[in-house]
């Protein structure tokens, strides 16, 4: 079967590891009706539009979407790429394994998790009052007003909305990944000590969500012990879900466990799309010069062919990686004891590894 999926390369270092990745992706044998499409900085000095029309067309036809990274351009009046894509195709669920092979510079080897991260709700939601506004002071107002509750004068307010139907699906997304992974345990991550009404929630959803999975064991715990308890021991986590701002922070605990942002792959999974994309940006000053990691980006491709059931490829895929990144030879710079190895190969060099690994 082929299949249609579109193709962002995005800007900065994003082109060079979106060849890299496409090249090891086609080498698995599974064929692809690629749909090249523009996003980023490149696009919009071009046309004044960092996301063009023609690309949602794309994905809303195809629904799977693999995508580099992008600038965000620094000119106001721009739309966000990130939170239109989110819009548009409700990408509640940010999907990031962090698992540290063998042979990555890491104090914690055992590391083998998978973040899953709500992506729309929490303090990201972007309901906000600017200090000194007259919606800050009327919001003030009515705190103390209506509610008895007083605000320090001069304070700016975030509001953190957490719903019931945001909460269970993003749940219900953690343990269907993890049946379908063969993962055994989900660990609901919060505050809900703290933060009754939003965190306690979320918490008790995920309670009600998880009684649904029996065959998957289920545990919470407070979003700071859980920061502890993940460098502590690491061996006794596995799938992680959390409200998006924690979940934000510990991706990049994550990545930071497994060797670094060259590594981090991740997914966004939406009602009607889903993307595939690397946790980390486009690296600008490395554009150009065939440099970095191209890891991130295939192993979000990889979870892009599990999500097309294209398993068997998947597992050689990542299996491929995984042992180039063990034998520790040919790979980029970041994967080297320094970073100015003479022996560290190009972008391009790390993905013909690959391949070579799989034939
Ligand atoms: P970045 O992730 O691009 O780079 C930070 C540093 O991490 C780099 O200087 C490099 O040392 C290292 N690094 C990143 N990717 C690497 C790789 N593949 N291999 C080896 N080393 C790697 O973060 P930044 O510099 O803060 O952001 C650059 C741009 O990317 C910004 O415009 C930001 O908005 C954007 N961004 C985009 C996305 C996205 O498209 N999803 C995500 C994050 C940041």
């Amino acid at each position: 079967m082929t299949h249609r999926v579109t193709f962002i390369p995005g800007d900065g270092t994003g082109p060079e590891i979106a060849e890299a990745t496409r090249r090891v992706l086609e080498a698995t044998g599974v064929e692809f009706d690629w749909d090249f499409q523009d996003a980023g900085i490149d696009v919009y000095e071009a046309e004044g539009n960092p996301l063009p029309e023609r690309t949602l067309e794309s994905i809303r036809a195809r629904g799977v979407a693999i995508k580099g990274p992008t600038t965000t351009p620094v000119a106001s009046g721009h739309r966000s790429i990130n939170v239109a894509l989110r819009q548009e195709f409700d990408l509640y669920a940010c999907i990031r394994p962090c698992k540290a092979y063998e042979g990555v510079r890491t104090r914690f080897p055992e590391t083998d998790i998978v973040i899953v991260r709500e992506n729309t709700e929490d303090l990201y939601a972007g309901i906000e009052f600017e200090r000194g506004s007259a919606d800050v002071e009327r919001l003030r107002a009515f705190l103390a007003d209506e509610l008895g509750a007083s605000t320090r004068d001069g304070s700016g307010i975030s509001i953190k909305p957490i719903s019931e139907y945001g909460s269970e699906r993003i749940v219900e997304a953690a343990f269907t990944y993890a049946k379908d992974n063969g993962r055994r345990k989900v660990t609901a991550a919060h505050k809900a000590n703290i933060m009754k009404f939003s965190d306690g929630l979320f918490l008790e959803v995920a309670r009600r969500v998880a009684e649904r999975h029996p065959e998957i064991e289920f545990e919470d715990r407070i979003i700071d012990n859980l920061c502890n308890q993940i460098v502590s021991r690491p061996e006794e986590y596995d799938v992680i879900v959390l409200p998006n701002l924690y979940g934000d922070i510990v991706s990049d605990l994550g990545a930071g466990m497994i060797g670094g942002l060259g590594l981090a792959p991740g997914g966004n999974i939406g009602t009607t799309g889903a993307i595939f994309e690397a946790t980390h940006g486009s690296a600008p000053k490395y554009k150009g010069q065939n440099k970095v990691n191209p890891t991130a980006l295939m192993l979000s491709g990889v979870l892009m062919l599990r999500q097309l059931d294209e398993t068997d490829a998947a597992d050689r895929m990542e299996a491929a990686i995984a042992e180039v990144i063990r034998r520790g030879e040919k790979v980029t710079y970041d994967l080297k004891p320094t970073r100015d190895d003479p022996s560290a190969v190009g972008t391009s060099e790390f993905a013909d590894a690959v391949i070579e690994e799989m034939r």
